[in-house]
């Protein structure tokens, strides 16, 4: 999609480093991280948020996650880690690409918020 960052960065039109790439997703560091392991999983299917998620992207995002289980290791992840998904104005959703933050790398706090 036009003006999409995270679509940029899938295409190659903005150059950064993939952690893990297959045919559905990428993973990248999180450019403004937020712990000692911050990373962005992006669908590259470009749907903006889970407020219109579709069944076949609903299929997308569960394989994503899947697969989440088998490489966690190799990214640093052993002792554990948080996912979250700010969808909409509410959880300052700031870039309209659906992505998955993926926060470890130390203990977090017990808060969610
Ligand atoms: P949101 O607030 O939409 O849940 O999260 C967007 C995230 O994307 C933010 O944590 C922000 O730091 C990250 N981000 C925005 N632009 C870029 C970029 O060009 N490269 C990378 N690696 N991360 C970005
Ligand atoms: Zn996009």
């Amino acid at each position: 999609m036009k003006d999409c960052v995270f679509c940029k960065i899938i295409s190659g039109e903005i150059s950064s480093k993939f952690e893990y790439e297959d045919e559905n997703m990428i993973i990248i560091k999180d450019i403004n991280p937020q712990a000692t392991i911050h990373l962005l999983l992006i669908p590259k299917k470009h749907f903006s948020n889970l407020m219109d998620i579709t069944e076949e992207q609903t299929e997308i995002l569960a394989q994503c996650l899947k697969k989440l289980s088998h490489i966690y290791l190799d990214l640093g992840l052993d002792r554990g880690f948080r996912i979250v998904c700010n969808s909409g104005l509410d959880a300052c959703q700031s870039v309209y690409h659906l992505h998955i933050h993926i926060l470890g790398g130390e203990l977090l706090s017990d808060k969610m918020a």
